[in-house]
C-alpha cells in the first residue's frame, strides 16, 4: 500500500516544485504589497524599488546591466521576442536567421511563422551526440544573416552546445546571437560577456520559480523592437503592468539557484551517473541519448528497443513514477521527437525513449526503485512485443 502512495517526480525539465523561499517571498506581494509600481504614491512605488532589486539580483547571475533584463511571461514568449524582434529590427540588413534542428518548440514555430512572413531559416543538423557542428553554422553564414539562435543547453537528451565558440563566430561576423538558456539558466554558470551572448531567453518555473514568468536579456546596443505594444513598462519594450510577485518570486529562485549551484549540480551529476551505469548494464538493447559527459547534470534520456515510451510512461506512472517521453508535445500526437531524429535514431528506436530529469531532492533509494521498475515493465512489454520474439529467435 505504501509503496502505491509514492510519486517520484523526475520530470524536472518540464517544470519544478516551487522553492518554500521562493513562495514565501512572493506572498506579501499578493496581499500586503499589491500596489500597481506604475502609480505615483509610495505605498506603489516600493514595488518599483522591489523589481529593480530583482532585475539587479538576475542581471549579476549572468554578468549583465540591470537595464539589460526585460521581464516576460515565460520562455516561449522570450523566444518569440527575440525572433521576431530581430527579424523586423534588422531587416534592411538581410531575412536569414540561422537556428538548429533541435530546438524548443517555441524557436521552431516561431522560425516557421518567420518562414511565411518571407524570412529564411536554416535549421542546422547536429551531430549523433546533439552537438552543432562549427563547421556547418560557418558555412550557413550568409552576407544576409541577422541572427544565430542556437540553445545553450536542450530540454530533451541534455547536450550542452559550444556557447561561446558560437558566440565568437556570431562576433566575427558581426551577427547577433541569441541563446535560449531556459534549461541551462540556473544548472550552469553562465556569463553573457564571456559568451558573447546579444540575447538570452529564460523562464522561472524550471529553476524552482513560479509559471509564467521568464527574461529576455537583450545587450545595450541592440536594436529590438518593443514586443507588447501599451504602457512603459519595461523601458516601453514590454507593455503591461507588472508581475510583481512573480519577478520578486524569479529572483529568490535566482539567488537560491546560485546560492545552491555547487552542491546542487555535484549532487544531482553523481545520482544521474549512478542511474545511467545501472540502466545500461541492467536493461539489455538500451542506448543513452545525449552526450555521455557534456550534457545537464540532472538529464538522462534513454532510448529501450522493441518498446512504446508511452506505453513504457503510462506504467511507470502506476509505479508512482513521473517521466518523459522526450517532449512534452503530447496532444495524441504520435511523431518521435524530433531531437531523437536529428541524432539520427531510427523513427522505431526514438519511439521507445524516455527522459528522467532529477531533482536536488531525488534519492538514491528512489532511483533504485525507478531502475527495478524500470527492469520489469520494459522485460513485460518486450515479451508482448512481436518484433523482440523475431530479434530474440534469430539471436
Ligand atoms: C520549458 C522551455 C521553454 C518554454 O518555457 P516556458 O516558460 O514554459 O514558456 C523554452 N525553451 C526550453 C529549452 C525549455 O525547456
Amino acid at each position: 500500500m505504501a509503496e502505491e502512495k509514492r510519486l517520484i517526480y523526475l520530470d524536472n525539465a518540464a517544470t519544478t516544485k516551487t522553492a518554500e523561499e521562493v513562495v514565501e517571498a512572493m506572498l506579501p506581494y499578493f496581499t500586503e504589497h499589491y500596489g500597481n509600481p506604475s502609480s505615483v504614491y509610495r505605498f506603489s512605488q516600493k514595488n518599483k524599488e522591489a523589481i529593480t532589486k530583482a532585475r539587479e539580483t538576475i542581471a549579476e547571475a549572468l554578468g549583465a546591466k540591470t537595464e539589460e533584463i526585460y521581464f516576460t511571461a515565460g520562455g516561449t514568449e522570450s523566444d518569440n521576442w527575440a525572433l521576431k524582434a530581430a527579424a523586423e529590427a534588422y531587416k534592411d540588413k538581410g531575412n536569414h536567421i540561422i537556428t538548429t534542428k533541435i530546438e524548443h518548440h517555441a524557436i521552431l514555430h516561431t522560425g516557421q511563422w518567420l518562414e511565411k512572413q518571407g524570412c529564411e531559416v536554416t535549421y542546422l543538423d547536429v551531430d549523433e551526440n546533439g552537438t552543432v557542428k562549427l563547421e556547418e553554422l560557418k558555412k550557413a553564414i550568409r552576407p544576409t544573416t541577422i541572427l544565430i539562435s542556437v540553445m545553450f543547453a536542450n530540454n530533451e537528451i541534455g547536450t550542452i552546445q559550444p556557447i561561446r565558440e558560437i558566440g565568437q563566430i556570431a562576433r566575427e561576423h558581426g551577427i547577433l546571437f541569441h541563446t535560449d538558456a531556459v534549461q541551462a539558466f540556473g544548472q550552469l554558470p553562465m556569463n553573457v560577456d564571456e559568451l558573447n551572448i546579444d540575447m538570452l531567453s529564460a523562464s522561472a518555473h524550471k529553476l524552482n520559480g513560479p509559471k509564467g514568468i521568464g527574461f529576455l536579456y537583450i545587450r545595450k546596443g541592440v536594436k529590438i523592437r518593443n514586443f507588447i505594444h501599451g504602457g512603459a513598462q519595461e523601458r516601453k519594450r514590454r507593455a503591461g503592468t507588472e508581475n510583481v510577485p512573480g519577478i520578486i518570486g524569479f529572483a529568490a529562485a535566482v539567488k537560491r539557484a546560485m546560492r545552491t549551484m555547487e552542491a546542487r549540480t555535484a549532487k544531482e551529476r553523481e545520482l544521474r551517473e549512478y542511474l545511467i551505469g545501472r540502466v545500461l548494464l541492467e536493461v539489455p538493447y538500451t542506448r543513452l541519448n545525449g552526450h555521455r559527459t557534456n550534457r545537464l547534470p540532472n538529464n538522462a534520456n534513454f532510448s529501450f528497443q522493441f518498446i512504446e515510451g508511452e506505453s513504457l510512461l503510462i506504467m511507470l506512472d502506476t509505479d508512482g513514477i513521473c517521466g518523459s517521453s522526450g517532449s512534452a508535445c503530447t496532444s495524441g500526437s504520435l511523431d518521435p521527437s524530433h531531437v531523437l531524429l536529428a541524432i539520427g535514431l531510427p523513427h522505431e528506436i526514438a519511439h521507445g525513449s524516455l527522459r528522467l530529469t532529477l531533482s536536488e531532492e531525488t534519492t538514491k533509494e528512489e532511483l533504485d526503485y525507478v531502475v527495478e521498475s524500470i527492469k520489469k515493465i520494459v522485460e513485460r512489454l518486450r515479451s508482448m512485443s512481436p518484433l523482440y520474439e523475431d530479434f530474440m529467435r534469430r539471436q
